[in-house]
């Protein structure tokens, strides 16, 4: 990193969230080689002045770090302890940050042999959506060492306005996984809302309103309340990554024996959602699944 405080970023995963964490990184400044597995999206980071790159190894050579923003933990995994992962290519700067949601327990294992072989490795997840990562707003909650927090936190300034460091490796997924536990319950809860408000002919829109302005107000109502009233199903955060992270939560809960009975409960209904064709809808789109109970819809 240069003194002025530009430095170099290899980006691996280009898609919803990353794309725009990576114009955000070029609009801070920084050098970035972005690189995914699917060709036209590191055309569009090239369009806005990225450096594309042709695979892992070669988004990591010349970085101070290296940042991968990709679905879940195999995949993590893969570009990791991959034939041209970056436990063989590591970058000059010796640190990774992975800002993906994956299992606090996979990140525990890379944080450990990364650094038998002399890398820092961050985990850093965030919050904020699509629309938190295009204003560069998203909370990003960081596990690992200290020192490598700080190397990397300059980075972080790029993509959010709240950067916290929670503790030790795997402390960052765990904050994330609380997160997705709240989100999940609540956005089932504005489901039953509707639902009973619906049936007892009360307008949604309204509802909405005087919720916000009470003890019931919450970020959901208010971001995903309008598309929940519209019936919108189309994408934000996918049905499948909300299902994921509910899995990565109750696997979590169930190696400390720790009962989270909401949670399996709004788990179930996610898969309910994915079993009947939607796990590309946006997480909203868990109003089907009242829907149906309540006989509004087909299927
Ligand atoms: P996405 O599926 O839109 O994008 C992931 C990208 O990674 C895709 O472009 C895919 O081609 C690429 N990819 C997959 N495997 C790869 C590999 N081996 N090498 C290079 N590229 C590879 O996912 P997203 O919505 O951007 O989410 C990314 C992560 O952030 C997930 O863990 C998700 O849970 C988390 N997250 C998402 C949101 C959201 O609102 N979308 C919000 C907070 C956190």
């Amino acid at each position: 990193m240069t003194r002025d405080g530009k430095g170099s970023v290899g980006f691996i995963g280009l898609g919803t969230m990353g794309r725009e964490m990576v114009q955000n990184l070029l609009k801070a400044g920084h050098v970035v080689r972005a690189f995914d597995i699917v060709e036209p999206a590191i055309a569009e980071m090239v369009s806005y002045g990225a450096v594309g790159a042709s695979s892992v190894s070669h988004a990591a050579q010349g970085a101070d770090i290296v940042i991968t923003m990709l679905p879940d933990t195999p995949d993590v995994e893969a570009v990791i302890y991959g034939e041209q992962g970056l436990l063989k290519s590591p970058p000059p700067g010796r640190l990774i940050a992975d800002m993906s949601t994956i299992a606090p327990a996979a990140v525990r294992r890379i944080h450990n042999d990364l650094q038998q072989a002399g890398v820092s490795f961050v985990d850093a997840p965030v919050s904020g959506g699509p629309l938190g990562a295009k204003n560069a707003a998203l909370s990003i909650m960081a596990g690992g060492d200290a020192d490598a927090f700080a190397k990397a936190e300059p980075f972080f300034k790029a993509m959010g306005t709240t950067i916290t460091h929670a503790g030790a490796a795997g402390a960052g997924q765990t904050v994330k996984l609380c997160n997705q536990l709240i989100c999940g319950i609540n956005i089932q809860a504005i489901c039953e809302a509707l639902a009973l408000a619906r049936a007892s002919g009360v307008d949604l829109d309204l509802l909405r309103r005087v919720l916000l302005g009470g003890a019931a107000a919450s970020w959901m109502l208010d971001r995903l309340g309008p598309a929940m009233i519209a019936r919108d199903a189309s994408a934000g955060f996918r049905i499948d990554l909300m299902l994921k992270d509910l899995k990565l939560v109750q696997n979590q809960a169930q190696a400390l024996d720790v009962p989270l009975p909401a949670t399996a409960l709004v788990t179930s209904q996610y898969v309910d959602a994915r079993a009947h064709g939607e796990g590309d809808n946006g997480n909203q789109a868990l109003f089907r699944v009242y829907d149906r109970m309540t006989n509004q819809i087909d299927g």
